[in-house]
């Protein structure tokens, strides 16, 4: 029986990967190094990359590109948050899921056409 090491249920001898989480079984250290997947340009943008990676189990950690300060996500003021780029983090073992419910996500949104903030549609201008 191995355990484990990030979310501690019990797996198979021979899984080499979580069979719950996903995570590799005897990871480095390296593996639960924060990575950047991308900058969001704005909060709602993070929300939504945020929202998507924690609710399929995988951790996040955001902080404002160029920062002196590490400016966390979470602990921000919500007056300077609204606006501005933030980087998202994630742990190396999840990055080749995150990159994928990514996709997933864009290719989703790429057969939805209600979007109407790019004034297609509108008569040209002359
Ligand atoms: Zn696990």
């Amino acid at each position: 029986m191995k355990i484990c090491p990030k979310c501690g249920r019990e797996n198979p001898n021979d899984a080499e990967y979580c069979i719950y989480c996903g995570a590799k079984l005897e990871p480095t250290e390296k593996d639960f190094e924060w990575v950047k997947l991308l900058t969001a340009q704005n909060q709602f943008e993070a929300d939504v990359v945020i929202n998507l990676l924690e609710s399929n189990g995988i951790h996040t950690m955001t902080k404002r590109p160029n920062a002196g300060v590490t400016g966390y996500y979470m602990l921000a003021n919500p007056l300077m948050g609204s606006t501005g780029a933030w980087d998202i983090f994630v742990m190396r073992v999840d990055l080749p899921k995150a990159i994928e419910l990514l996709k997933a996500e864009e290719e989703s949104n790429g057969t939805n056409e209600d979007d109407d903030e790019r004034g297609e549609g509108l008569p040209p201008k002359e």
